[in-house]
């Protein structure tokens, strides 16, 4: 028998590298998946549907809403993203750990419901590297990026007030050093008595001498 994944909870303000972070992780650590949620916003450059996101229209979205397939769902930054219920719960039967890159409000919804997670909150070096970091990513104009960019700093801010509501924190500062504590995390909650696998503890304790 094998062990039930858990539910890793990753929120970051947009543009703190939370996603590349997650890639490494599941790259580096075996068992280890992240969550495609569904969003409504259009994909960037380089962006993949059903690898980054699977990107679906607003009707489409609200009839998931409706048939119950989120395990949480929000509005962030005016438009809807959103965590399938189905390929979580298999992921996690299957053994998988699973990662739900989600901002701050689904994760409280998570944690109203009384879903068991572990909650890893990322914060930036600082507010100006964020910024930067943010004005290079917004297509279009450059007034018109800088006012995208400032006003999802703004929201940056006000969601990294809600750190102190999640289990872990960390900065990512140095990309290495992220990567590590994140691993860390993950190994330590797998070797938690409520997360760890029963299988090998039951035959060690039950066989002879
Ligand atoms: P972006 O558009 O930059 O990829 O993501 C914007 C924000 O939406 C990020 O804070 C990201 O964590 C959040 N987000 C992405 N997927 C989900 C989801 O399934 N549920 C929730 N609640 N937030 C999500």
């Amino acid at each position: 028998m094998s062990r039930t994944g858990i539910l890793f909870v990753i929120s970051a303000p947009s543009g703190v590298g939370k996603t590349s972070l997650c890639e490494a992780l599941c790259a580096d650590v075996d068992d280890v998946v992240r969550s495609v949620s569904c969003a409504t916003r259009a994909p960037r450059a380089q962006e993949q549907d059903g690898l980054d996101y699977h990107f679906i229209s607003a009707q489409q979205f609200a009839e998931r809403v409706a048939a119950g397939d989120f395990l949480e769902w929000a509005c962030v930054h005016r438009h809807r993203y959103g965590t399938l219920r189905q390929p979580i719960d298999e992921a996690a039967a299957a053994g998988k750990d699973v990662l739900l890159v989600i901002d701050v409000q689904g994760a409280a919804q998570l944690r109203a419901a009384g879903i068991d997670a572990v909650h890893v909150f990322v914060l930036p070096p600082s507010w100006q590297t964020l910024e930067e970091r943010l004005a290079g990513r917004e297509p279009g104009a450059k007034t018109a990026r800088s006012k995208l960019a400032s006003e999802r700093l703004a929201v940056a801010r006000q969601e990294s007030a809600q750190y102190a509501a999640y289990d872990y924190v960390l900065i990512n500062d140095c990309f290495a050093e992220a990567l590590a504590v994140l691993k860390a995390i993950v190994l330590a909650e797998r070797h938690r008595v409520r997360h760890a696998n029963p299988a090998p503890i039951r035959q060690l304790l039950n066989s002879g001498a």
